[in-house]
């Protein structure tokens, strides 16, 4: 595909950590697409510093799961800590693999992500990245056409390009939110903190998790990034700025309780910037052929650090259904499942985010005197503990491609597990990018023949595995797992289970050296 194309079957607006997974997953499908950014490279400006295994999960599939190994490390856990940096709880996390094949909680720095992301992204040549290209208007000019207009930011020229399918993944001041007519719905939170990046190459000799400091006057959280980074964020008081804390000497009694010995010289202060943390979800995701995903659609605070996780799960829910759609293997109603799907799952992480945020901080000293009591006796309450340090994310709802039947251990919604199989490999490099049948009963030759014609492939769960175990857990004996790794449907009778595979036949990765 060339840079300056008249027509391209889905234009991305953002090269953010959203648009890069979404252009990826469609070229990966051997959909052309165009991402426009207004800026030449990846935003330095360090934000997001955790991921979950969900995601890891996901950016294997991307094809970069060693690369980020290298770039990250697994958290410990959470500890909770009173203002005196005593530590109230500890909640210690697993760093071995999940259900999902990666640790639960990982730590990196969002520009190296990035910048792996994009470097990935150049292997698939259906996929161009256009930078410095600042979009000014995209608007529905046809049922099945979008225009969209850009300015190269270096010549000034205007441009123009037509589109299927238009994806907003242009972050929290979205132009293209703007465009289709939706409006962020208030969630009633907005906090004003400071967010401090240090590096050195001392050696703190603090607890390898996050450290959240339960103080309503000035609460904090603590985190190791990498081998020399460390993360610090401090809410601001009301009279203060990011100003009053931009050198070292200004910020040192603020960090002292994690730094207590190290010579200030030894710390390089990367960046100190302010955030105003908020709680948003635009009222609607989609109008007609255009979309918005990211933090386009919603915005977290990053109290259990979900916001760029949420944007890469939009773009892998919406991604498959998309080729799916313009490859002609999908009916055009499965678009509407992307808003079904997703809105109520990013809702619930925000509202969890600001449940755990209030939890930890709010209250003032009754607040903190309740924290001191009761944290430390939570193990009595059974099955809490474990909530706290779980990484799983709630099911997606019902929809066309979810399908949930009555009953309470449902399995449609959720991701299946990725356990290493009988010969070695993990359930995902087996699946690829297509649908699975998971099974723990044999299927017949013309079932077998049927699922192949459809392009899926079939995973058999051998008794006593993770699989069958995962399968008697849900009262199941076929799962049908949809590209995203999602349960679309289970049950017993395998017959039907088989009989809702719709057919998707991608080919295996269009990247350049697949
Ligand atoms: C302090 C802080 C800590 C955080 N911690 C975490 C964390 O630990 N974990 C986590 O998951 N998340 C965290 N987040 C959130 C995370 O950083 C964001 O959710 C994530 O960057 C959103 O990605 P995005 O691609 O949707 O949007 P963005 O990263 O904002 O990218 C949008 C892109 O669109 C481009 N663009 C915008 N308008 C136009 C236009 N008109 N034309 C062309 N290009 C345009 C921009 O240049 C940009 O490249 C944190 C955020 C902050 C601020």
């Amino acid at each position: 595909m060339t840079e300056n194309p008249n027509f391209v079957p889905v234009v991305i607006v953002g090269a953010g950590p959203t648009g890069i997974t979404a252009a990826t997953k469609l070229a990966q499908y051997g959909v052309d697409c165009l991402v426009l950014d207004r800026w030449e490279d990846v935003y330095p400006q360090p934000r997001a510093v955790h991921l979950d295994d969900e995601i890891y999960r996901l950016l294997a599939g991307l094809g970069i799961a060693d690369e980020f190994a290298a770039i990250s490390r697994p958290a410990r856990g959470l500890q909770l800590r009173d203002r005196n940096a005593r530590v109230i709880a500890e909640f210690r996390r697993e760093c071995a693999e999940s259900a999902n094949g990666f640790p639960q909680a990982n730590m990196f720095d969002q520009p190296e992500l990035e910048a792996l992301l994009r470097a990935n992204l150049k292997r698939y040549p259906h996929a161009v990245l256009r930078g410095n290209a600042e979009v000014t208007e995209a608007v529905q000019i046809g049922a099945d056409r979008v225009q969209v207009t850009f300015t190269d930011r270096v010549s000034g020229e205007e441009h123009r390009v037509e589109t299927r399918y238009l994806l907003g993944c242009d972050g929290a001041n979205s132009l293209v939110r703007t465009a289709i007519g939706a409006c962020m719905e208030d969630l009633k939170f907005q906090q004003r903190w400071l967010v401090v990046d240090v590096a050195t190459t001392a050696e703190l000799n603090q607890w390898e998790g996050v450290h959240q400091v339960c103080d309503p006057h000035r609460a904090a959280t603590y985190m190791r990034i990498g081998d020399t980074r460390y993360r610090w964020e401090f809410r601001l008081l009301p009279d203060e700025t990011a100003d009053d804390y931009n050198t070292m000497a200004a910020l040192y009694p603020l960090i002292r309780p994690w730094v207590e010995g190290i010579a200030p010289e030894q710390l390089e202060l990367v960046r100190v910037g302010e955030y105003t943390f908020r709680a948003q979800v635009a009222n609607h995701w989609r109008r007609d052929n255009i979309f918005i995903l990211g933090d386009a659609a919603h915005l977290t605070p990053p109290f259990i650090g979900q916001g760029l996780c949420a944007g890469l799960r939009d773009a892998m829910n919406l991604a498959w259904k998309l080729a799916g759609v313009v490859n002609g293997w999908l009916p055009e109603s499965v678009l509407d499942t992307y808003e079904q799907e997703r809105m109520p799952h990013a809702r619930y992480m925000i509202r969890f985010a600001l449940a755990m945020g209030t939890a930890m901080t709010a209250g003032g000293e009754a607040g903190n005197l309740l924290r001191r009591v009761v944290v430390p006796r939570l193990d009595l309450i059974p099955g809490v503990r474990e909530k706290i340090v779980d990484s799983t994310t709630p099911a997606l709802h019902n929809s066309e491609l979810v399908m949930k039947s009555p009953g309470r251990r449902q399995l449609a919604g959720r991701l299946c597990p990725n356990p290493v199989l009988l010969d070695g490999k993990r359930l995902d490099a087996v699946v690829g990018a297509t649908f699975a049948v998971i099974t723990s009963a044999l299927l017949n030759p013309s079932q077998q023949d049927e699922m192949t014609r459809r392009g899926a492939v079939v995973v058999t769960a051998h008794p006593g595995t993770e699989l069958s175990l995962w399968l008697q857990a849900g009262r199941a004996r076929a799962a049908v797992v949809r590209p995203d790794r999602t349960v679309m449907c289970a049950g017993r009778d395998v017959a039907e289970v088989c009989r809702a595979v719709p057919v998707f036949a991608p080919p295996a990765d269009t990247g350049a050296d697949a």
